[in-house]
């Protein structure tokens, strides 16, 4: 029997998201996934586990709300950003018939979620300097529902100026929601647009713990937007979305002392990013180290250098970008520790 035919159509035709896990490779310098290269220590205090948990524990909500500056009532959590980015496309999309709009280079999430549900997706480029093309969103609005931008984006780095996304948010009046994907956000927290949401109705934030949190293993991630949008994801949302042991952690990591020592990661990361950056553009094999607003560089390098292959061989397992649209030799590197920057200077430095 062929179990293939069985399967849902756009699920046969799905391309999945090539992760950094999924990717695989084999080393000891991993960055490949813009994680935080140090793992933070927690204990579990909760021990309940014959109980269910709380469909939304009360704690991490409250905490969220307290460091994003909003109320309770505008914050859903869920099992990561990943999570809330499908969540939108089940409650606000009819399959075949509403599409959703990105706007590539971005995160590969938005078009496999997309996929996954038979979503259409409509995608118009960035400008070639990374930013909105409003004009071309402008023309290709009709049937859209959700509008996914990325800033800082992924995998470019750069920040999406606040104007225009204030020029989509009027384009898409009365017609679409604007999602704004902060995963990035604590590397630039003076460009959230989370003070905006009293005046958008049709605003959505996305932020994650996976990032500038260190914790990409706990699968913790925040939707904060008006709350008509939050009731409408929480008829979707699984009943019981975060186990106990998670929702324990995420609450420890948004106490006062969890939030002070992500601050502090985050200036040690952004400082070592300003020296890791300079040592690049002191290479010959580099073209282009593109300003970053994040936890990682966005790096050209010259056409006819086998960069990716070489260092993969030398277990420097960094993603390479350039199968992306307007991303030929580029390479996406996560800011890793000291020891990991160094390796991959060295490494680079032996590419004649
Ligand atoms: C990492 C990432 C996410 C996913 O975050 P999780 O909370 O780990 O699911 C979402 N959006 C962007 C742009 C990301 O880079």
């Amino acid at each position: 029997m062929d179990i293939n035919k069985l399967v849902r159509k756009n699920v046969q035709q799905l391309t999945p998201y090539q992760s950094a896990r999924r990717i695989g490779g084999q080393g000891d310098v991993w960055l490949n996934a813009n994680e935080y290269p140090v793992a933070p220590h927690f204990e579990l205090t909760e021990q309940t586990l014959n109980r269910y948990p709380e469909p939304q524990p009360e704690k991490v909500i409250q905490r969220y709300a307290q460091y994003a500056g909003v109320k309770t009532e505008q914050v859903l959590v869920s099992r990561g950003a990943d999570e809330a980015i499908e969540l939108l496309m089940r409650a606000f999309c009819e399959p075949q018939h509403d599409s959703i709009l990105y706007c590539p280079p971005t995160y590969g999430m938005y078009q496999v979620s997309a996929e996954t549900l038979g979503i259409k997706t409509k995608t118009v480029p960035t400008t070639s300097d990374w930013q909105l093309d409003l004009e071309g969103i402008k023309q290709n609005i009709d049937t859209v529902k959700l509008i996914y931008v990325c800033s800082p984006n992924n995998p470019t780095g750069n920040l999406i100026d606040s104007d225009d996304i204030k020029a989509l948010l009027n384009i898409a009046k009365d017609r679409a929601l604007v999602i704004i994907d902060e995963a990035y956000i604590e590397f630039s927290p003076e460009s959230s647009v989370v003070s905006w949401l009293n005046d958008y109705p049709h605003l959505v934030i996305l932020r994650t713990l996976s990032k500038a949190f260190a914790l990409a293993g706990l699968r913790c991630g925040f939707t904060i937007a008006n709350k008509p949008v939050i009731e409408a994801l929480q008829k979707v949302i699984a009943p019981y979305p975060l186990a106990t042991p998670v929702a324990d952690i995420a609450a420890q990591a948004l106490s006062k002392d969890g939030v002070n020592t992500m601050k502090l990661h985050v200036v040690n990361l952004n400082n070592q990013k300003g020296k890791f950056a300079n040592l690049l553009r002191q290479l010959p094999i580099v073209e282009k180290v593109y300003p970053s607003y994040s936890n990682y560089l966005c790096v050209k390098f010259q056409h006819d250098k086998d960069v990716f292959n070489i260092l993969w061989h030398q277990g420097i397992i960094l993603r390479d970008q350039s199968r992306s649209i307007g991303q030929q030799n580029i390479i996406r590197i996560t800011i890793g520790t000291q020891a990991d920057c160094e390796a991959v200077i060295s490494a680079l430095k032996t590419i004649k």
